[in-house]
């Protein structure tokens, strides 16, 4: 493959920046790869992976001259930084994000991006529980797909080149409007998460009274709660703090649901359930169908080590 952009700055060596610069280096994407992390240590980290060309100090340093900028931190801060990086934009740059919550990135950073810079949010629905600079790989958005919110004043040009450069990582595009992303990522991802912590909270109660059972006989249910419950604290405070009410929305409509089953069991209506979780399942051989989960049981696990 060829390079899509010359220099590319990455602000934040997380999981997504550090899968970025792996796909990057290994097709051959970008001319340099310029990094910045808040920690020295992280910094540190990154320099001895060397999956960067450079690591400098600050993100104003790291985008200066850049063709592309990702802003690749907690939601929370996106703002911040682009306070810090506005002035140091070059003329016909293009930023981006890779936010879990796209309307709080777009009014907190717009207002920073000067004249003559593109700012096309986006979003890679691709991550792991884990995070860190140690945590990327190359394959990340292989066949996932990736959210661009561009809006009406978008140039054509600079949302053709994104796409591509997000289609040469391996992962699929399509353009959507912010508020539509975050309710349907509050249905797919957020609440989802919240409701895994809260699984995993409940069991953690319960610990203290059954011991280690719960952890010695952890069933593929609550293990698989425990994944998704063991994800940053850090960048799942700010996708709720940030997407308050399309989260509220859905956890309302969640617990309507949670009761309809709760009294369903409690009467003993059968049908209900069982036509509850007819339902459920196609959405499950859906998801198999559209190649975003294999079909192996135990979700490919096969057997675990003794
Ligand atoms: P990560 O592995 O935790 O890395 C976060 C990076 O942001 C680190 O380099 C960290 O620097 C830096 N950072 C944290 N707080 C900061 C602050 N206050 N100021 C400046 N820099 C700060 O995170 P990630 O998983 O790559 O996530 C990055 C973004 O991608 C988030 O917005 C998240 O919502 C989004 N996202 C995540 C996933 C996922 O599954 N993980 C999927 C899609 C999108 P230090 O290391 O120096 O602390």
């Amino acid at each position: 493959m060829s390079v899509v952009y010359d220099r590319v700055a990455l602000i934040g060596l997380g999981l997504i920046a550090s899968s970025m610069a792996h796909a990057m280096r290994r097709d051959g994407l970008a001319g340099e790869i310029v990094g910045t992390a808040r920690s020295a240590e992280t910094r540190a980290v990154v320099e001895e992976l060397g999956f960067c060309d450079r690591v400098v100090e600050t993100a104003a340093e790291a985008v200066t001259d850049a063709d592309l900028v990702v802003l690749a931190v907690p939601v929370g801060v996106m703002g911040d930084i682009a306070v810090g990086i506005g002035p140091h934009l070059k003329p016909g740059a293009t930023v981006t994000d890779v936010g879990s919550v796209k309307r709080h990135v777009i009014e907190t950073v717009t207002p920073h991006i000067p004249e003559g810079v593109h700012f096309i949010p986006g979003h890679p629905l691709a991550g792991t529980e884990h995070s860190g600079p140690r945590s990327g790989f190359a394959d990340l958005f292989l066949n996932r797909w990736t959210l661009l919110i561009p809006d009406q004043t978008t140039d054509p040009a600079a949302l053709q080149r994104l796409t591509d450069y997000w289609h040469a990582l391996g992962a699929h595009v399509d353009v959507m409007d912010a508020d539509h992303h975050d309710l349907v990522l509050a249905v797919t991802s957020h609440a989802p998460h919240l409701i895994a912590y809260t699984m995993v909270g409940v069991a953690d109660d319960l610990r203290r009274v059954t011991d280690s059972e719960v952890i010695k006989y952890s069933a593929a249910g609550f293990r698989d709660f425990t994944r998704i419950a063991a994800s940053d604290p850090t960048m799942w405070r700010d996708v709720f703090l940030t997407n308050k009410q399309a989260t509220l929305e859905i956890l309302g409509r969640f617990t309507e649901e949670l009761f309809a089953l709760q009294r369903a069991i409690r009467k003993g209506d059968g049908q209900h359930l069982y036509d509850y979780f007819t339902r459920t399942r196609a959405i499950r051989r859906g998801i198999i169908e559209a190649g975003q989960d294999i079909d192996a049981p135990d979700f490919g696990r096969g057997a675990v080590k003794k």
